[in-house]
Parts: structure tokens; C-alpha cells; sequence
């Protein structure tokens, strides 16, 4: 299981995960090496911890911080999204949260490239989603900036892309109020002349 849902964890199926990390861990090392920091690998492991303290299925305690990386320029940022693409698994879904310039088109850029997408990706901010087929089967890139209220979202259709088990990012999450469950929050902040991303089990806005 690539990634893993906001499910109930009793310690049998916590055991699993640990074991599931473990995989993916040794999965994402290989394919970048010891020299370069664990970033995704490590929030998998992480995330094992995080599952033991689940209320109800449900992360309400406070953030936990599972890893923070410093990307320095744009090719950082693709290469962090390649290392996510490679441990992402549907269904999934994943918020992205961070200022305008921060780099969030550009982290889903990296994704759908280093999951076979070749032709134009562009923004949803105005569509709203933009869909894709890719080796890990559809992702759907959704931007709610524009969305006004989650009954806004309603009637735009939005909840559809959440019916199937597919893989979604959304950009500004903040404006659904709550109405989606996510597995993942990834947050760009400015940093220097770079941007650091954090990764957090659930949705942390
Ligand atoms: P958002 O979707 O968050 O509004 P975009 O991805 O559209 O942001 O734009 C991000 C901008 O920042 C792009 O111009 C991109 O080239 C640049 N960028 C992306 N990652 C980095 C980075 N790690 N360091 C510096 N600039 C970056
Ligand atoms: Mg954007």
C-alpha cells in the first residue's frame, strides 16, 4: 500500500504498515541513493508512529511533522516530486498548501512527468481539474483558489474525483472546509532564494 488512508489503526494493520514503510523505504533509497536526504522514505516510516496515534481513524491531534527539505531551485523541487511519485500509490489524496509562486503547480508538474505524462500540463486554476492518465493509473490536479464555499465545490462537480480510487493533489485544500479527507499535506514555504517542503501525515492547513 503506497499510500496509506486515514483508516482506524489497531496494531496488527499498524504492524503491516511498519513492514509496507519498511519496503518502500528501501524502494526510494535505492533509487536516490544514501547521499541524498530520506524525504519521502522517511515520512513513510514516520507515518507508522503516526498511524499508533489515530483517534478514530482520524489525525486531530497536533501536527506531526514527519520531514522538512530544503529545495533549493526548481530542478530540487522535480526531483522531490519524482521521489514522491515513485512511493505514491491510489487511491490517495494529497493537499498542497502554500503561497502563490510557491511551487505547487510545479511539484504536480514533476509528479505526472515522472509518471509517464509527456504532452502539456497545465494549471487547473481556472478548469479547476485537469485529469491525466499515468503509469500509476489517473491523477487529478485540482486548484480550489477559486472555489468559493465547499457547496461551491459541490456544484463544480468536484467531489467526483474523489469516487474512484485514483490520486489527487489539491492546491489551496484550505476552501473545501474540511470535506475532504487527506492522506498527505505537503507544504512549500519560501525560503532564501529556494523553498522548503514539509510533508505531514492528514490534512494540516
Ligand atoms: P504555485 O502553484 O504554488 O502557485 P508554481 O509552481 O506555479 O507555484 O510556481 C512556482 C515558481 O517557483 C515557478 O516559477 C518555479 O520555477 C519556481 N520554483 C519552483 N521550485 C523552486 C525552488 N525550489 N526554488 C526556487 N524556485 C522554485
Ligand atoms: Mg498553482
Amino acid at each position: 500500500m503506497g499510500c496509506m488512508s486515514n483508516r482506524p489503526a489497531n496494531d496488527e494493520n499498524t504492524a503491516a504498515e511498519g513492514t509496507d514503510s519498511a519496503a518502500l523505504a528501501a524502494r526510494t533509497s535505492n533509487a536516490s541513493a544514501a547521499k541524498s536526504a530520506p524525504t519521502f522514505a522517511a515520512a513513510t516510516s514516520a507515518c507508522t508512529a503516526a498511524a499508533r496515534w489515530s483517534l478514530a481513524g482520524r489525525f486531530d491531534m497536533q501536527p506531526i511533522v514527519e520531514t522538512s527539505t530544503y529545495l533549493a531551485d526548481e530542478a530540487a523541487t522535480i526531483a522531490f516530486a519524482a521521489q514522491f511519485a515513485a512511493s505514491v500509490a491510489a487511491p490517495c489524496s494529497v493537499a498542497l498548501i502554500g503561497d502563490l509562486g510557491a511551487g505547487k503547480t510545479t511539484f504536480v508538474r514533476g509528479v505526472l512527468r515522472a509518471l509517464g505524462v509527456t504532452g502539456a500540463i497545465k494549471s487547473p486554476t481556472y478548469a479547476l481539474v485537469e485529469s491525466y492518465d499515468t503509469t500509476k493509473g489517473e491523477v487529478h490536479h485540482l486548484d480550489a483558489y477559486r472555489i468559493e464555499s465547499r457547496d461551491d465545490f459541490e456544484a463544480r462537480g468536484g467531489f467526483e474525483y474523489f469516487e474512484s480510487p485514483s490520486i489527487r493533489f489539491v492546491e489551496w485544500p484550505q476552501r473545501l472546509d474540511g470535506a475532504v479527507n487527506f492522506d498527505w499535506t505537503i507544504r512549500f514555504d519560501f525560503e532564501d532564494a529556494g523553498r522548503r517542503v514539509t510533508v505531514c501525515k492528514g490534512l494540516v492547513a
